[in-house]
Order: structure tokens, then C-alpha cells, then sequence
């Protein structure tokens, strides 16, 4: 299978022209109405219930007959979720898409790629317009041919193309990048051949922006607190203006970063932020810095290291914050800011230290990085 990279343009929708107004009420109808026949007869998969389905949905509803097995993968989607949360015994309420929608597969639909042009079908014969608001960004992505069309989404006030594009076979590394990612820094050890170097790159903005966009908020919160809808349009609006300005700045981290992973031909180890041992670090981080730019950050690196064919490592991060790299020993109390272990004396900053350990839990895992990157003695630093 040839690894891709997914990335998803988004659009203002703008205008919505009647007819594709029908149509996307129409695309919810079928999807709730395949939810609930899934449902109903325990269906898994799109085959089983196009077979089962497809005939009735398509004599009652006129729409071009490409969007019903896009329903029936809106719906499956639903229920996976909704069945997940079952199965881990959550109450929770049988899915039902309630907002307006479409979605079209590459097939469906046509884009002119350098206009934004947008040719929606409705049914045979008739179509929709729309046309979209280009970038800069928008137009380079979408003027180079190696990026191809994925599927269309869209909602009342947005319009989301996906554009994918074949990865390079990553290369062998010959070093390693282990980093620990903290609140506005990425803390690492960078370790090639028998040597073995430690590196911080700070984003300290990430945290000035966020506590200017808290302090604005609070305000917007006082002053508004007569009218609760205009609190919650303006709060969206700086949750976004904020989103924006950080993610910018992680571009620039994540862009140097994949550079030197690139010339050193380094392996980029990270933490797997989805496993449940990352738990139990984010108590310790400030309510206002949320861990978002921490999977925004991961996000960047992970996509444009596949683009760049670097190799990235994930490990589990439980205790890496806790263990003595020399010596293996846990500190089960509180480590401040500095790791001192009680058993050996090493001692490093936490930061740090959570580095070398995540480089050690790569090379535990990974032979061809194991034969190229030596495991650093932690002692002999
Ligand atoms: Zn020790």
C-alpha cells in the first residue's frame, strides 16, 4: 500500500445556491435513514448495506445516484463511534446527523483548479455552483499536479476539498531526533553515530499569544455578559484568530525541524499523545495552555516528515518524565525541575531527561535505528 499524506483546504462557503441547499437536506435524510437501517440490521460494512439498501434510497430520493454510497460511508462513520461509546458502556444517544451536509467523492464532483470553480451535481442533468475563495497557499497546492483531489465536504458556512498526495518510502535513519514536547518548547537529544547532543527549540509566542487571547477573553466575557450568543461569536472568533496565530509560528518550528531531521538523515521520535500515559502530564499544565499546539505541533511534524520521506517513531511517554536513563530507576513522587535520581545521583532537567528516555524506548523498539544509533551512555555525558 502507498502511504499518503490527506491535507483538507477550507473554504467559507458563502452563498448557497437553492438547488445544493435541497440536495444537502436531502444527503441527510439518506444518511439517518441508512444509520437507522444499519443500525437495525447490525451492518458493518459499505458493501452489506449498499446491498441492502442502495435500491430503496435511490427510488426515493431524485439526487445524482454517486452520493448515496457516500451517505452510507458518512453513516458507517457515525455508528463507529456511536458503537465505540456503547462498547466502553457511555450513555449515549443513536447518532443522527442533524446539520446540512454533503459529501462527494473526487468523482463526483469537478474543480477548476486554477479558477476555485466548483461543479456540484444535483441529479442527471442538473448541477450547482460555487465558487471558492483561492489563497495564495490555496494555488500553490492546488498548481502542483502531484497533489490529487479527495473528497468534497460541504456544510452551511464551510466548503472542504482534501488533497492527497503520495508519500516517499521514508529513508534508513542514520541518527535519531528524540523530542519531549512541552507547553513552548520542544525539548530533544539529537544522537549520530557515538555522539549524542541536546537541543531546545523554544516557541516562547505560543504562550504569549495564549495568554493575550485569555486576558482579551475574559474581558469579552465581562463586558458582553448581558448577551450570551454575542459572547459565544466572539469567543469563536478569538479561538480561531488564536488558532491561527500559534499555528503559524509552529510552522516555522516544525519546518526547521523536518530540515535538519532531513540532512542529519535522522529518525524524528516523538510521544504518542493518544496513548493514555500521556495522562497524568497534563494535570500539570496550566488550564490556559491547553495541550492543543502540542498535537498541533505533532500534526505538522508528522505530515511534513511523510511528505519529506523522514522516518518518525512514536513511543508510549508514560514515565518518561519519571525514569533515570542511566540507570532505569522510576521516581514515583514528584519531579521538579530537575530529574535527580535517587538511586545512581544522575541528574538532568526534566525536560531533557524525558528526551533521552523517549530516544531510549525507540531504540528498544527499533532494530534498524538500534544498528545505526548506538544507545548514548547516559553516564559518560
Ligand atoms: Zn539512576
Amino acid at each position: 500500500m502507498v502511504a499518503r499524506v490527506v491535507r483538507g483546504l477550507a473554504f467559507p462557503a458563502g452563498e448557497i445556491p437553492p438547488a445544493l441547499r435541497w440536495l444537502m437536506a436531502e444527503f441527510r435524510l439518506i444518511v439517518n435513514e441508512s444509520v437507522r437501517i444499519a443500525l437495525g440490521q447490525d451492518i458493518r460494512s459499505r458493501f452489506r448495506l449498499a446491498r441492502i439498501a442502495y435500491r430503496t434510497l435511490s427510488a426515493d430520493h431524485d439526487v445524482y445516484k454517486q452520493y448515496i454510497p457516500s451517505a452510507f460511508e458518512v453513516a458507517l462513520g457515525m455508528l463507529k463511534g456511536y458503537r465505540k461509546r456503547v462498547r466502553r458502556g457511555r450513555h449515549t444517544d443513536v447518532p443522527y446527523l442533524r446539520r446540512l451536509m454533503l459529501k462527494a467523492e473526487n468523482q463526483s464532483y469537478r474543480l477548476d483548479r486554477e479558477t476555485g470553480r466548483l461543479r456540484i451535481p444535483i441529479r442527471a442533468g442538473q448541477q450547482a455552483f460555487l465558487d471558492l475563495p483561492l489563497s495564495d497557499w490555496h494555488r500553490s497546492l492546488l498548481g502542483d499536479a502531484s497533489w490529487s483531489l479527495g473528497s468534497l465536504t460541504v456544510t452551511p458556512d464551510r466548503v472542504i476539498v482534501t488533497v492527497r498526495k503520495a508519500t516517499p518510502e521514508p529513508y534508513l535513519p542514520m541518527a535519531a531526533i528524540a523530542l519531549d514536547t512541552n507547553e513552548d518548547s520542544l525539548d530533544g537529544v539529537i544522537a549520530e553515530g557515538r555522539t549524542a547532543s541536546l537541543v531546545t527549540v523554544f516557541f516562547p509566542e505560543v504562550r504569549v499569544v495564549q495568554a493575550t487571547h485569555f486576558r482579551r477573553r475574559r474581558r469579552i466575557t465581562r463586558k458582553k455578559a448581558h448577551d450570551s450568543r454575542v459572547i459565544r461569536r466572539l469567543l469563536g472568533r478569538e479561538g480561531r484568530r488564536e488558532r491561527n496565530r500559534v499555528r503559524q509560528r509552529l510552522h516555522l518550528v516544525s519546518k526547521g525541524l523536518i530540515q535538519t531531521a532531513k540532512e542529519r538523515h535522522a529518525a524524528i521520535v516523538l510521544e504518542n499523545l493518544s496513548l493514555h500515559g500521556a495522562g497524568g502530564r497534563s494535570r500539570r499544565m496550566n488550564r490556559r495552555l491547553s495541550s492543543w499546539p502540542r498535537r498541533e505541533i505533532h500534526r505538522q511534524i508528522e505530515y511534513k516528515a511523510a511528505l519529506a520521506g523522514v522516518p518518525v517513531i512514536k513511543v508510549n511517554p508514560a514515565w518518561t518524565s519519571k525514569t533515570c536513563p542511566a540507570c532505569g530507576a522510576r521516581r514515583r513522587d514528584r519531579v521538579g525541575k530537575d530529574f535527580v535520581c535517587l538511586v545512581c545521583d544522575w541528574e538532568m532537567d526534566r525536560q531533557h531527561n524525558a528526551a533521552l528516555n523517549i530516544l531510549k524506548s525507540a531504540l528498544a523498539s527499533h532494530e534498524a535505528l538500534a544498528r545505526a544509533v548506538p544507545v548514548p551512555s547516559a553516564m559518560t555525558w
